[in-house]
């Protein structure tokens, strides 16, 4: 079901939006060589703690994931993209490196995720495959408006993929979000304009992203949850949670 959120509900999912930009922006600053992954899902968590926020992700349990999460933060490293469960690594100089973080503050969900490289880059193509992805969540969140339809969003975001010479992989794409992480509408990355779900003032979406450099194949890591490139090429994967108002898109995780 399609739920339209009020102005005065967009309003109370602000704070939970500023928080997750927050808690972002943190770890993102803290990402640097020898920094463990665990260490950045225990800042999350601290900063969870301090905030009264509640986490969405560390009793998540869905029908693909072998068990519940355990953590607050998706951490996908290289050749890792999406739901990246943090285990005892630390970041080494080039690395790739993708933080996905919900949570639920007053009751009201955001969700979003940020793709950075630790330090120094290995390879020209690994900053390209980041602003190729940065590009086509400007691109998605730049159709999300009125009188438009959801497959503005999806053309808008497969356009850019397509134009970078990036296949899309469909399987995960962006969803409703509100008092839960993941709602209709299931947002594909790819599609066509003009068509699917009237965009109108009210929908909340998170809109990501997420490509590979040089395949659209992934397989799931022994882990049980983290998603990994068929190819060993390395991911990138950015989300912002968005609000459809008379005025165009309100991105609530801006940071
Ligand atoms: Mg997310």
């Amino acid at each position: 079901m399609i739920e339209l959120k009020t102005p005065a509900e967009i309003d109370q999912m602000r704070p939970a939006g500023a928080f997750v930009a927050e808690v972002l922006t943190e770890l993102a600053a803290r990402v640097a060589p020898g920094v463990n992954l665990l260490k950045l899902d225990q800042i999350a968590h601290d900063m969870i703690r301090a905030r009264g926020a509640e986490s969405c992700y560390i009793d998540y349990h869905p029908s693909f994931g072998a068990s519940p999460f355990g953590k607050v933060l998706c951490t996908s490293v290289n050749d890792a993209v999406l739901h990246g469960l943090p285990f005892d690594y630390a970041l080494r100089e080039g690395d790739v490196v993708s933080l996905d973080f919900a949570a639920s503050v007053d009751g009201w969900v955001a969700d979003s995720a940020l793709t950075v490289i630790v330090g120094t880059p290995r390879s020209p193509e690994d900053t390209r495959l980041i602003e190729v992805t940065t590009a086509a969540l400007e691109a998605g969140i730049a159709a999300a408006r009125p009188g438009g339809r959801l497959g503005d969003i999806s053309a808008a975001i497969g356009a850019v993929a397509t134009a970078a010479g990036y296949g899309i992989n469909t399987d995960f794409g962006g969803h409703g979000v509100g008092r839960t992480m993941h709602g209709d509408p299931h947002v594909p990355n790819n599609g066509r304009a003009g068509r699917g779900l009237p965009l109108r003032p009210g929908l909340v979406i998170a809109i990501e992203p997420w490509f590979l450099e040089t395949t659209d194949k992934i397989y799931t890591d022994k882990d049980g949850w983290t998603l990994r490139s068929a190819d060993g090429s390395n991911g990138a994967h950015m989300e912002h949670t968005i609000a459809i108002t008379d005025d165009g898109p309100l991105v609530l995780t801006a940071r």
